[in-house]
């Protein structure tokens, strides 16, 4: 292990970064995990990247990023370079009467920042409301819920890119976004993002708000009886409010402890309409999705599929899948992560001999 010279930094109270060994790796799953060193940064200025400690720390490609470790599963317990960026400001950069543009650090919880904005009347956010992890994070592997995807409302990206050594802006079409999908989840390794641009409403979208999502329809037309104003009127801070009621409602709670999960473990897969048809002609209840910007392609639903193989409330030991959600599967306490990437594996080779179908797991899998 490459490594600083010293464990802490000794630049005193209000340093700009600082080293940290043995730190335990907090993750939503509570996998067993720790960083032999970690190296902290408490600002996110583009001059704290011509540090060369800070450069040679990110050019190791043995330098695992991590945020709030909601999408990370530690199935070795031990790893040995992290970087993590706590600065958690946001400003405002620019704003009309119509819109605001802000500047976000990775740092931030993107909850936290789903409740600020919207707190404050400005659209957009509300619909990700509590989603784990940090706006760092967001992009890379475009965070989306309930007819939302960060991609919308990102103006750029600024990384540090750690094959040319330098700090770059990218814009929304360069990081090349698509169903949580990026450029940064495609070439992992590459990139440490330090902030965020986004642009947020300060009047209603056009079709707002959305309701064609399970729970979405029922529970405006609740507020609406209980405000006595029509659906339209909602603002996005009661909007998030409802959002996060149906969530908590179908999902494990991240901020209590056990039991874990990373939510939803597997992508939906995208398979050809020929491919969907044959499927559908043995098994005519599968669910299919058209998406938009697929090629003509289907979603299918990687839940319903696991569903089908007997998985649904499976539980053996630490490890097993919600009762409620066959996509989400869970650490209940006592497993370490070959325990649960086991389990996960088992779940995919099922899915594989019955429908002929490879899920893809979505959160980063650290081995
Ligand atoms: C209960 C639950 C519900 C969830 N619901 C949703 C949902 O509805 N929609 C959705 O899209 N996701 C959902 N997720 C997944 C997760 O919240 C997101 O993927 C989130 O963006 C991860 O953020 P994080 O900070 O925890 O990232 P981490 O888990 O720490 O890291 C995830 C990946 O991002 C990389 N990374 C982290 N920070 C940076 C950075 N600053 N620069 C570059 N790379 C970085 C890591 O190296 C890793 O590859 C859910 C997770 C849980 C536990």
């Amino acid at each position: 292990m490459k490594g600083p010279r010293a464990a802490t930094s000794d630049m005193g109270h209000g340093a700009p970064y600082e080293w940290q060994r043995d730190l335990p790796v907090g993750n939503t799953l509570h996998l067993p995990a720790r960083a032999q060193c970690t190296l902290v940064l408490h600002q996110t200025d583009r001059s704290l990247f011509e540090r060369k400690e800070i450069a040679d720390w990110l050019a190791d490609r043995e330098t695992l990023v991590v945020g709030g470790g909601s999408n990370l599963v530690f199935v070795t317990p031990v790893i040995l370079q992290s970087i993590h960026v706590d600065a958690a400001g946001w400003w405002i950069d620019r704003e009309d009467h119509k819109s605001v543009d802000i500047v976000v650090e990775a740092g931030k919880g993107l909850d936290e920042l789903v409740r600020e904005t919207a707190g404050r009347g400005w659209f957009g956010m509300e619909a990700l409301a509590e989603i784990p992890g940090s706006v760092g994070a967001a992009p890379v592997q475009n965070v989306g819920a309930y007819g939302t995807e960060i991609a919308e409302h990102v103006r750029w990206v600024e990384a540090f890119d750690r094959d040319e050594q330098g700090v770059v802006r990218l814009t929304a079409r360069e990081c090349e976004f698509g169903y949580r999908q990026s450029r940064f989840k495609r070439e992992p390794g590459r990139w440490l993002i330090v902030r965020v641009s986004l642009r947020l409403g300060k009047q209603p979208p056009e079709h707002w708000p959305k309701t064609r999502y399970p729970g979405v329809d029922e529970a405006l037309a609740e507020w609406s009886e209980r405000s006595g104003q029509p659906p339209s009127a909602i603002g996005p801070d009661a909007f998030a409010d409802l959002i996060t009621a149906i969530r908590r409602r179908k999902l494990p709670d991240w901020r209590q402890g056990l039991p874990g999960s990373v939510g939803s473990f597997f992508q939906n897969p995208v398979v050809s309409i020929a491919k969907a048809d044959h499927l559908a002609s043995r098994w005519p209840a599968m669910p299919r999705f058209p998406a938009p910007g697929l090629d003509g392609r289907v979603k299918l639903s990687a839940g319903w599929l696991i569903e089908q193989c007997g998985w649904k409330g499976y539980r053996d030991d630490g490890v097993g899948v919600s009762p409620n959600h066959a996509l989400v599967l869970m650490h209940y306490g006592g497993a370490d992560g070959q325990d649960f990437w086991s389990l996960a594996r088992r779940i995919r080779g099922s899915v594989e001999r019955r429908f002929g179908i490879i899920l893809e797991p979505e959160p980063r899998i650290v081995e």
